[in-house]
């Protein structure tokens, strides 16, 4: 029978994440977005919450977070600050190829470390000349002794000036294209890793991005995740994951801008009664909520299909697409909705509305996600 309510459990993350956007993380957001410092304090008491380390396995003493769990705890996050939530799920994001690929030696050794301390993990795929075509990698792992030599350049690493370990895809045989990729997991402290300067974003600022800079690193044969050639499917089953979570947190962002909205339309009183009496603006907001609405059930759907070990390429990206383009569709609407002040720093509508418009480009961008539905619906699935 189809139920779509929370078990209590997850009603009580929920509720607990709610709180910790609204005590923690709502009452410095601005402060991190104007001066994108790196929120450390903020991580420590999201790791004492056990959201930084989410993913890691019960198993292993983690809190093991199922894929249903990990969305409903993102939207709140996110409805607090769209850039801490990017910092903060950054760790599932590093974490998905060692599940999907690790030994449970690899498992235990490098996800217990979350444990010991507020640590992050990072995920390098994207490069320089390798965006929306991952599968045109040019970093390269070339296997000498036992040891992969790894060169080459890496871009946008979210959490990677903190990070204390990187998920890392290269070329281990050159000849074989998209084929000849393996996913290795790489120590900050290897020599030959060379960590660039931090980017100076539009928006989510207080998540932190670099380049990674790779010449003759030696990474050892044991850190490879999964056969050689398998890294081009981890990292797509990777991005099935996690993209529902980056739908998630599309939801989270809207819901807070929509809120933001709603009240102001109720408040706002021109021509002698709320401008929510106007019809343009009492359906535009019925609108905004229905696609909210619909946005949280395809999140919900992706996710549920994850947790049942259900193939879901086309679902998660119809969530990751319909989810961030309504945050970008809500945003650009509150600000409407609110006039001059909507426009003004005063008011968090302008943040949401920067912080918005990075989610239709990361973990793939909308247009990309089109390509995996059409390729999908092609396909007959
Ligand atoms: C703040 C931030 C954080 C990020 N975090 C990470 C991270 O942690 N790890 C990581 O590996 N990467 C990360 N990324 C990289 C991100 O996933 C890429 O930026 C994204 O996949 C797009 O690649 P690109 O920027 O090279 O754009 P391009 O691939 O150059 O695309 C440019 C434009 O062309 C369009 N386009 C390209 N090909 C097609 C096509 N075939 N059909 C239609 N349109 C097309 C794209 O949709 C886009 O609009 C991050 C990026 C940013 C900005």
């Amino acid at each position: 029978m189809l139920d779509l309510t929370l078990t209590p459990d997850q009603m009580k993350l929920q509720e607990r994440a709610h709180a910790f956007a609204i005590d923690v993380i709502r009452p410095v957001s601005r402060h991190y977005d104007t001066t994108a410092e790196w929120p450390e304090p903020i991580f420590r008491l999201a790791w004492e919450q056990g959201f930084l380390q989410a993913a890691v396995p019960k198993s292993l003493g983690g809190p093991g977070h199922s894929q249903m769990d990990e969305v409903v705890v993102n939207e709140e996050i996110a409805w607090g600050c769209a850039g801490m939530y990017t910092a903060i799920s950054a760790n599932t994001l590093a974490l998905a190829p060692l599940h999907i690929a690790g030994s449970p030696e690899q498992k235990k050794f490098w996800m217990t470390r979350l444990l010991e301390a507020p640590r992050l993990a990072a995920f390098a795929l994207t490069e320089p000349e390798a965006g929306s075509d991952a599968g045109a990698i040019a970093c390269t792992a070339i296997l000498n002794r036992g040891v992969y030599l790894l060169n080459g350049t890496k871009c946008y690493v979210t959490g990677g000036a903190y990070a204390d370990y990187f998920t890392v895809f290269a070329k281990t045989d050159p000849g074989k294209g998209a084929r000849g990729l393996s996913a290795l997991v790489v120590p900050r402290a290897t020599p030959g890793l060379r960590i660039g300067a931090s980017m100076d974003k539009m928006g989510q600022r207080a998540s932190n991005q670099v380049t990674l800079h790779f010449e003759q690193a030696e990474v050892p044969l044991e850190n490879r995740l999964g056969s050689e050639g398998m890294g081009f499917a981890i990292a797509m089953k990777t991005l099935d994951q996690t993209r529902a979570i980056v739908a998630a947190g599309g939801v989270g962002l809207a819901r807070a801008a929509y809120e933001l909205a709603l009240e102001h339309a109720k408040t706002r009183i021109q021509f002698g009664q709320p401008i929510f009496s106007n019809q343009a603006i009492s359906f535009l907001l019925a609108d905004l909520a229905t696609k909210i609405e619909a946005s949280r059930l395809l999140t919900w759907q992706a996710a549920w299909m994850t947790d049942q070990g259900l193939r879901n390429s086309k679902q998660s990206a119809m969530a990751k697409t319909y989810a961030t383009d309504t945050a970008m569709e809500v945003t650009t609407n509150a600000i409407q909705i609110l006039g001059g002040l909507g426009y003004s720093r005063e008011c968090l509508a302008e943040k949401f509305f920067r912080d918005a418009k990075l989610m239709q480009i990361y973990e793939g961008t909308n247009q990309i996600q089109r390509l995996v539905i059409a390729k999908e619906i092609q396909q007959g699935r």
